[in-house]
């Protein structure tokens, strides 16, 4: 038996009879203690506006044509509402920090940035959440973008998105992966971009950041989300890349859930998955994460805040079912996006924040499976959510 004693919104001490005369003691025996989840990829702009678009093929480019004429609608308090019912959801569900992109186009300007920065306010009580200035419809083909992704992070987002695979070409896409790190120097920003999020293998923007986090020096400041052509990509390719991300300290946002249902749809008989090379960047030792990405949007209409359902989900796409493996998928949701966030007091460990959460199961393999909510989620070592499930069985007994 661990005790572990908070004071001040810290773990303090951790280990067998420590809480010896502390004021109040949660028993927490037979149960499982976490840190709190941390998810390292959402939009949280985008949330729950899936049943007002109208229908369309299911693909990456069909969903972000089905959202231009919602976009263009968004309020302030529109999104605001709309990003502050998904943290609130994130919390009960175990999770207290969030990075999330936001749109910052000249189809909504920065109503998603300012939308998603009131909810953040409002919601700093329970979560903390980082934003990201996200070009989702490019730069160069979205002329006037590059103004306000400036505007953005002057505005108040922390961190210099990207989507270079988006724009038409090679030059184009690495003139975009340069204006992003030039955003970055310049305001000493990390970046977080959504890279190669297509099944075309012939798609390579990966490199083309790798190589500027290594010519720039910005070691351990970049996070590539989805790289989902890496899978169709050759081996050999894959490897030199690999072994890049690892050099340049790249964490890799995979978003399983979402690609599963978005990518490959063009393929028959062999249907592929949609996720980046999990096995082959854990395998080199690059730090994977894996993040909800999507609640009930265009892209994917399911999601609710649940990184223990995202570790599910995941652990389907990724092939993990034995123990190391399930370690790996804790982490995906825990240390891993904490890492690529640079979230220094993170963990369940002497120092850290006491953001945690109690599941009423004895391992997490049982959370995995059974998926229940935490009985309890601590933020700042203040109890912030608890849920409680009751279940009748009914049988005809004589
Ligand atoms: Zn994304």
């Amino acid at each position: 038996m661990v005790d572990v004693v908070v004071e001040d919104g810290r773990v303090v001490r951790l280990g067998p009879g420590e809480a010896a005369g502390v004021d109040e003691v949660v028993d927490c025996a037979g149960r499982l203690l976490l840190p709190a989840f941390v998810d390292g990829h959402v939009h949280l702009d985008k949330v729950l506006i899936r049943e007002e678009l109208r229908d369309h093929d299911g693909t990456l480019a069909g969903a972000i044509g089905a959202i231009h004429e919602r976009k263009r609608r968004y309020s302030v308090e529109d999104v605001r509402a709309r990003a502050r019912a998904v943290i609130e959801d994130s919390v009960r569900l175990g999770t207290t920090r969030l990075r999330s992109h936001v749109d910052v186009d000249t189809i909504g300007g920065l109503v998603p940035l300012e939308g998603v920065l009131a909810a953040a306010a409002d919601c700093a009580d329970i979560a903390e959440v980082q934003t990201i200035a996200f070009p989702q419809e490019g730069l160069l083909r979205d002329p006037g973008a590059y103004a306000l992704m400036e505007a953005a992070i002057e505005a108040g987002a922390d961190v210099v998105g990207g989507m270079p695979h988006w724009e038409t070409d090679d030059a184009a896409r690495l003139e975009h992966v340069r204006l992003c790190f030039d955003l970055a120097e310049r305001f000493d920003r990390d970046i977080d971009m959504h890279v190669d999020e297509t099944d075309d293998g012939g798609v390579r923007t990966l490199e083309m950041v790798a190589d500027k986090a290594l010519a720039r020096g910005w070691i351990g400041r970049v996070c590539a989300g989805h790289v989902c052509s890496l899978s169709a990509a050759d081996d050999g390719y894959a490897g030199r890349v690999i072994e890049k991300c690892l050099r340049a300290g790249i964490s890799i946002a995979a978003n399983p859930v979402t690609n599963l249902v978005l990518q490959g749809r063009g393929d028959r008989g062999l249907v592929r998955r949609g996720t980046t090379r999990i096995g082959e960047l854990r395998a080199a030792g690059v730090n994977v994460l894996f993040g909800q990405d999507c609640v009930n949007d265009g892209f994917y209409p399911f999601g609710r805040g649940s990184m223990l359902e995202v570790a599910l989900i995941s652990a389907h796409a990724a092939h993990l079912t034995s123990r190391a493996d399930l370690d790996f998928d804790l982490q995906a949701v825990t240390d891993a996006p904490a890492r690529a966030m640079r979230l220094d007091d993170y963990g369940l460990r002497v120092g850290a924040r006491a953001d945690l959460q109690l599941y009423p199961v004895p391992s997490w393999r049982e959370a995995l499976r059974l998926q229940p909510p935490p009985d309890k989620v601590w933020f700042r070592g203040r109890l912030v959510a608890e849920n409680s499930a009751s279940s009748k069985l009914h049988r005809a007994r004589s």
